[in-house]
């Protein structure tokens, strides 16, 4: 196990005598361009770096065209989470909410909650979505039911996140193949599983990739896969801005502008990025100059 990226990464392994497929993502400076965006309290910060490590470690057994993204949302005091994780590595997240937030912050206990999984290119209307029940407090238990209902593979999922670093290791059973019985596959998750059960949430956070493989499996025979880069990014353009400002519609936009003194300011949430509008420019968004991040038709 040479040249193990430390983090922002993620590592795809095989345990191979146990037939058991692995991610592992380790998050540092990527979440915490998320986390410090704001202010967020404790319970939700951890839940809202779950998520982004779980974004992540849901590309890694999947052919990614576009963006995997997890969203949340209730009519609770928890408004919204959403993690995404483009096919480039790049990450971004945020959450909405409303004081008090309940505690513990139990997901099967959300009013009107409903969390969803969308994978594909947004704008090119190519996307497939699942939608995740929530009959589990926390995330990663949900997300256990998701692969369980969809993908009929048992999959086990560990989540961990403080202010510093967000930690996923998602196991997955592989497919029975010749030459095991059903008795020895059986035998061997559980093993996977039991060795998995040790691994305490402050070990987790502390641990290198390299140390928390070693540390679990160090009995079984692991083979690592290329690591993949991750990194903090934002999609947002001013193309995009200016479609959000189309769909508003000329009132809207008219109204902006002379509540503003003339100027529109739009400031991504993910990013922070700044993008001003002054009446010429509305003008020509509303007039429908053509952008150049129009998608391209696809069949
Ligand atoms: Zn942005």
């Amino acid at each position: 196990m040479e040249n193990v990226l430390v983090e922002d990464v993620l590592h795809r392994f095989v345990l191979e005598r146990a037939g058991v497929r692995g991610v592992l993502v380790r998050l540092g400076a990527a979440w915490r361009e998320v986390a410090e965006r704001s202010e967020y309290p404790a319970p939700l910060r951890e839940l809202l770096g779950q998520s982004l490590a779980a974004s992540a470690l849901l590309t890694g057994n999947i052919k990614l065209e576009g963006a995997l993204s997890i969203e949340l949302k209730s009519s609770g005091a928890l408004r919204l989470l959403f993690t995404e994780c483009t096919d480039q590595g790049r990450l971004r997240g945020l959450a909405r909410w409303s004081d008090p937030l309940p505690e513990p912050l139990d997901l099967s206990t959300l009013p009107g909650a409903v969390m969803a999984i969308t994978i594909g290119h947004a704008e090119r209307g190519q996307r497939y979505q699942g939608l995740v029940e929530l009959g589990q407090p926390d995330l990663a238990g949900s997300l256990e039911n998701y692969f369980r209902l969809s993908e009929q593979l048992p999959a086990r999922l560990l989540l961990a996140a403080d202010g510093e670093h967000a930690v996923g290791l998602m196991l997955q059973k592989l497919p029975g193949e010749g030459g095991h019985s059903a008795v020895d596959d059986e035998d061997a998750w559980n093993r996977v599983l039991h060795l998995t059960a040790t691994l305490g949430r402050e070990e987790m956070l502390a641990a290198t990739p390299e140390e928390l493989l070693y540390r679990l499996y160090h009995d079984e025979t692991v083979r690592l896969f290329e690591p993949r880069p991750l990194a903090f990014g934002c999609s947002c353009s001013r193309e995009r801005v200016e479609s959000m400002l189309r769909s508003l519609g000329r009132d809207e936009v008219e109204a902006a502008l002379a509540a503003r003194d003339g100027e529109i300011e739009v400031i991504c949430e993910f990013c922070a990025q700044r993008y001003t509008f002054d009446r010429i420019d509305a003008e020509h968004v509303l007039s429908g100059g053509v952008s150049a991040d129009t998608p391209t038709t696809e069949q």
